[in-house]
């Protein structure tokens, strides 16, 4: 008996066998195909005369997504980049803010780590396009790149804790994903592609050695082992092998202390994202369109006493003040806005920490007065409309308690 025809009479016991087992489950020739690898041609015809199916090349589409243990090239991540252009520009016809645009990249990175993402090492390039299409929509709303980001894109997908507004960071999540398959390999789970690499390569060695006839993909997953070793060296206390191998990849950052604004905080999105950009001392005040070679007037329009800058706008300006004095007064705090931006930040800290309902309030109310003061210039610059100080403190009050949970807004009747 051949070899060839030996694996044919397997395929197809196995095929009669399936069939046995699942009569009503019987495999259509006409949609059906066989694919080979590493099998000779003779072989492989008498496979395709046994069996009836047509061979095709890999890689195939399944749900729209290439099969192939062979690295993919450029091309054929091709529908990927497309997919993401398409949704990009289908949300690019609307005025969005930029923490609506924020939640629609959100949705596209969580689509690409879910899907493309746990199934194939993705190329450095691909990332970098994928990374700047997000970033330009996120700032820009373009569904094309361009280099305009008010803050790192690192910064962007860093958790909320680090300061950053907890995206995800696909190469990371990307290599994360091929190392927990690494980890399954390890821990000899019960799958049948996992006994197929044990049972080919691995051979119960405890130092696993490369084999050179291994696949691209299997030698990557393989390559992975160090990582995992290292993070299974560490306490697990996350949920989830993908979740507690994220985090080992992850850098850690030096944490600064005004994250505890981001939560608990129920202050409206626009107003939120507009806060961390201001924390993160990035909004575009006039002084930081000087440096960026803009010919503006430096004055603050609010005021025109001084030079517009972000400790001026926020904390020094009377403006701000006096909107600062009605709000803290209406929330009975007894003290003061500082008006040196380190000390203002400690004060954030003291007040927003922890989980007291004085806490949420405050957060959520300096968020909108962030928010209100942002506006307020804007308008003033861009449509020449005044609003004053009592105005302004009225619907910061509106729009907080609509949003505030109810136990805590009873509790601030007055408003
Ligand atoms: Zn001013």
């Amino acid at each position: 008996m051949t070899v060839g025809s030996s694996v044919g009479a397997q395929v197809e016991a196995l095929v009669v066998n399936n069939q046995q087992q699942a009569q009503r489950l019987q495999a259509n020739l006409n949609k059906s195909s066989i694919y080979c690898g590493g099998v000779q041609k003779e072989v492989r015809h008498q496979i395709v005369q046994q069996l009836g199916y047509t061979i095709e090349e890999l890689p195939f589409k399944y749900l729209g997504v290439p099969l192939s243990s062979k690295k993919l090239n450029t091309i054929q991540w091709y529908p990927l980049i497309e997919k993401i252009m398409t949704r990009i520009n289908s949300w690019t016809t609307k005025k969005l803010s930029y923490a609506g645009r924020a939640q629609l990249v959100k949705t596209v990175s969580l689509g690409v780590q879910a899907y493309w993402a746990q199934l194939f090492l993705i190329p450095a390039k691909i990332i970098k396009l994928i990374e700047g299409l997000c970033r330009s929509y996120l700032w820009s709303g373009v569904g094309y790149v361009t280099k305009k980001a008010l803050i790192a894109w690192d910064k962007v997908c860093c958790p909320k804790y680090e300061g950053g507004l907890g995206l995800i960071n696909l190469k990371i999540c990307n290599r994360a994903a091929i190392a927990k398959l690494c980890w399954d390999l390890a821990n000899k789970e019960d799958k049948l592609w996992i006994k197929w690499i044990h049972a080919y390569y691995i051979k119960g060695q405890r130092e696993w050695k490369m084999s050179n006839t291994a696949s691209w993909m299997v030698k990557k997953i393989m390559s992975a082992k160090v990582t995992v070793d290292q993070a299974q060296q560490e306490q697990n206390k996350r949920k989830g092998v993908l979740r507690h191998i994220y985090y080992h990849m992850t850098e850690r950052k030096q944490r600064p202390a005004w994250p505890c604004l981001m939560f608990s905080n129920v202050a409206r999105p626009k107003a939120y994202i507009t806060m961390w950009i201001m924390m993160n001392q990035k909004l575009s005040t006039v002084d930081r369109l000087v440096q960026w070679g803009l010919e503006v007037d430096k004055m603050c329009v609010l005021c025109k006493n001084a030079e517009e800058t972000t400790e001026h706008l926020f904390l020094q300006c009377q403006f701000a003040r006096k909107l600062w004095e009605i709000l803290l007064r209406r929330l009975d705090h007894q003290g003061t806005v500082p008006v040196v931006w380190e000390q203002f930040q400690q004060w954030c800290v003291q007040n927003g920490k922890g989980k007291r309902t004085t806490a949420q309030m405050f957060k959520t109310v300096l968020t909108e007065g962030i928010y209100g003061l942002w506006i307020v210039k804007n308008n003033r610059i861009f449509e020449q409309k005044s609003r004053k100080e009592e105005s302004i403190a009225k619907e910061i009050a509106y729009v907080t308690m609509a949003r505030i949970p109810t136990n805590i807004s009873k509790m601030y009747l007055n408003w």
